[in-house]
């Protein structure tokens, strides 16, 4: 029987792996930095989290869950996105009451039962921050900026920040108003899911990517003319402080982003390098949410980006990344075998990268391997080696060979491979 990885899910491995690992410690090296903490949550989460937060009129709940009953009967779902999660935490943990500005980071896997493609897949991770109980507008600020930063260090080219605002509580109502009467004259020509969403959200037919919908959106007027008068001071005072940090952005007037816990400020990250999936991360303010799951009046802000889109991007620089082997030991014989299995071990000890056959292949094909490893040393160590006192050292690239002494071996490899 053939068994298959799941549709949309990968397995990571070499030269990819590689990649990942620089990508996971450049970012977690940059949040670390700006005063962000780690925080794991668990893959698994009650399903009514999601449903409550992320929002019932959305694509990710209506129909991208994995979610599913365990043993007990009651609804679990494989997380979809890191936020709620997040937030879930840090009121079972009690966190903001004891201090209540937070700002953590996370690293993991989502899971979204989507249309697999090129970026796009059921398991993908994400890395993602959280700052919760500042509600200046600075830190919106100093979040985009960092994260733009974080993007010139992995050397990502051709990113635009979009930038815009999503209103509250007071404005928002007004505008969702009027678009829905703008809209309902057009309600027969529009796709079946914004028809569904034209009572509950309204603002999903800017993020539609049927024609008819995109074509009936593009006339509407935007949510940046409705702000009410903080909400229009915040958005000004964000832009200011981008421009201050030299962060380059183009106000987006339709970016609403996919979720509903929004408020005010939302921005995304894109790409013109990966086609159709050309969004790198994307967040915003999430004001009312610590509330609404049930903890005490929190503003927060938050980002996520996908792994995989960056590892896309960078992909070519993958074998840059790749350990160095410092050293393949190529044993002909059992004698030489016996010497540098306690030699190769006693190295590792001292973090020294290496390699040994224990196939008793033919020299020729130790040193075929040796290559294959891209190995920058070969020590060759055989019986006859041993009874005349030295073994020798080749260096790959330059093809120059040395003796070393049998008796100093272990110093003499430290001391040229440190
Ligand atoms: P979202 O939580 O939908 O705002 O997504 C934030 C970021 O995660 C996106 O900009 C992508 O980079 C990445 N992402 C979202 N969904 C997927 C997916 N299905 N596969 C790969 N990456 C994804």
């Amino acid at each position: 029987m053939n068994i298959k990885s799941i549709k949309g899910m990968n397995d990571i491995f070499e030269p990819q792996i590689h990649l990942w690992r620089f990508v996971e410690d450049t970012v977690r090296k940059h949040f670390e930095t700006f005063g962000y903490t780690e925080i794991k949550t668990p893959i698994v989460e009650y399903t009514v989290l999601f449903t409550r937060s992320v929002g019932d009129s959305t694509d990710i709940v209506q129909k991208e869950m994995y979610t599913f009953n365990d043993r007990n009967d009651e609804s679990l779902t494989l997380r979809p996105e890191g936020t709620a999660p997040v937030v879930r935490a840090m009121l079972e943990q009690n966190l903001l009451n004891t201090d209540p500005t937070q700002k953590l980071f996370y690293w993991g896997p989502m899971f979204r039962y989507e249309r697999p493609q090129k970026g796009r897949y059921r398991q993908f991770f994400q890395y993602g921050i959280e700052t919760f109980g500042i509600s200046s507008p600075r830190i919106d600020a100093e979040l985009i900026s960092m994260l733009v930063s974080l993007y010139e260090k992995l050397d990502l080219k051709e990113l635009t920040v979009r930038l815009g605002s999503v209103g509250c509580q007071t404005c928002r109502p007004v505008y969702k108003k009027k678009i829905t009467s703008l809209l309902q004259p057009s309600i027969k020509i529009l796709c079946e899911d914004c028809q569904k969403r034209l009572d509950k959200n309204p603002l999903r037919v800017f993020d539609c990517k049927n024609p008819t919908c995109k074509e009936v959106a593009a006339v509407l007027p935007s949510m940046l003319d409705f702000l009410c008068e903080p909400c229009h001071q915040h958005f000004d005072q964000v832009r200011d402080d981008l421009v201050r940090l030299k962060s380059t952005f183009v106000v987006d007037k339709t970016l609403v982003r996919g979720l509903d816990y929004y408020t005010r400020t939302v921005f995304e990250i894109t790409t013109t390098q990966l086609g159709a999936q050309s969004a790198i991360g994307g967040g915003g303010r999430y004001d009312k949410l610590v509330e609404e799951l049930g903890g005490p009046v929190t503003p927060a802000i938050g980002y996520a980006g996908g792994v995989e889109r960056l590892v896309l991007l960078l992909g070519e620089t993958a074998h840059q990344h790749k350990p160095n082997l410092k050293v393949f030991f190529a044993v002909p014989d059992k004698k030489g075998q016996d010497l540098a299995f306690t030699l190769a071990h006693a190295l590792r000890l001292k973090n020294i990268f290496c390699e040994i056959d224990y196939n008793d292949r033919s020299l020729k094909s130790q040193m075929k391997r040796a290559h294959r490893l891209q190995a920058e040393n070969v020590l060759i160590l055989g019986g006859s080696e041993i009874d005349q006192g030295s073994a020798v050292l080749r260096n790959m690239s330059t093809k120059v060979q040395e003796n070393i002494e049998i008796g100093n071996l272990e110093e003499e490899l430290l001391r040229r491979l440190s």
